[in-house]
């Protein structure tokens, strides 16, 4: 079902939220964030906007719901893994990084435990919300390990006793030293990017997204 209006899914609350809204008023895209809506139109262009949970995002592309998506590539990557893993459809393309949302997907282990690279990881259980990322890495390095799935306080997982390490997204590193922990394997660095759809979109539709990106790659050197 091809609307005649471009839908852009992006993070409804949370650490993608502003920037990108920011984005889009930059590019020109006029709307209003008013209450809890879902959806939002632009007031001035063919463009609705679908406020999800990013964890959403991914799939939405994937299943060919939504026109254009924001998201971090840890969770898009994530969930590609995921749904290729179970023979869903999980291609997209990746239109442009953008310059928000920069964060690291690391291991981390006690603050007191030596660690001389990722056979130290060997059989040890890992708590994190990344399995599939995770996985891939354990993979390549040759190292097997234990999941521990958790949607939510990972960094308290050892503390708790429920797993050896954690892998987590870090930014300044503040939330691991509170908790007793050091990084000791960067697996992925992530920035926000934009995703598109791999369906063909009606010309009027594809010609919308290519100015789009035109004033994107302007405003985003406007600030470098
Ligand atoms: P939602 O309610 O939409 O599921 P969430 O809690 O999963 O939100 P946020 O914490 O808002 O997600 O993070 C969204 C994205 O922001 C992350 O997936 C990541 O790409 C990026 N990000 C940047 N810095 C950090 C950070 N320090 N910690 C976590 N995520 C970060
Ligand atoms: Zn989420």
């Amino acid at each position: 079902m091809q609307t005649q209006r471009l839908r852009i899914a992006i993070q409804k609350k949370g650490r993608l939220s502003k920037e990108c809204q920011d984005l889009l008023k930059r590019c020109g895209v006029k709307f209003n964030m008013m209450g809890e809506r879902l959806v939002v139109h632009s007031e001035n262009m063919p463009i609705d906007l679908l406020l999800v949970r990013d964890d959403d995002i991914p799939g939405l592309i994937m299943d060919g719901v939504v026109d254009l998506g924001v998201i971090g590539e840890n969770e898009l990557e994530e969930v590609g893994l995921e749904r290729a893993a179970r023979n869903e459809p999980s291609d997209y393309k990746k239109l442009r990084r953008l310059d928000f949302g920069g964060c690291r997907l690391s291991i981390a282990i006690d603050k007191d435990a030596t660690y001389n690279g990722p056979q130290d990881l060997q059989g040890k259980r890992i708590a994190t919300t990344y399995p599939q990322l995770v996985k891939r890495y354990m993979d390549e390095q040759g190292v097997t390990f234990s999941p521990c799935m958790l949607n939510g306080s990972v960094e308290v997982a050892p503390r708790a006793g429920l797993a050896d390490a954690i892998c987590d997204l870090v930014s300044t590193g503040a939330t691991l030293e509170a908790n007793g922990l050091k990084e000791a394997a960067v697996i992925l660095r992530s920035k926000a990017v934009l995703i598109q759809c791999t369906a063909d979109l009606v010309a009027e539709k594809q010609a919308l997204i290519d100015r789009l990106l035109t004033r994107m790659q302007g405003v985003i050197q406007a600030k470098e």
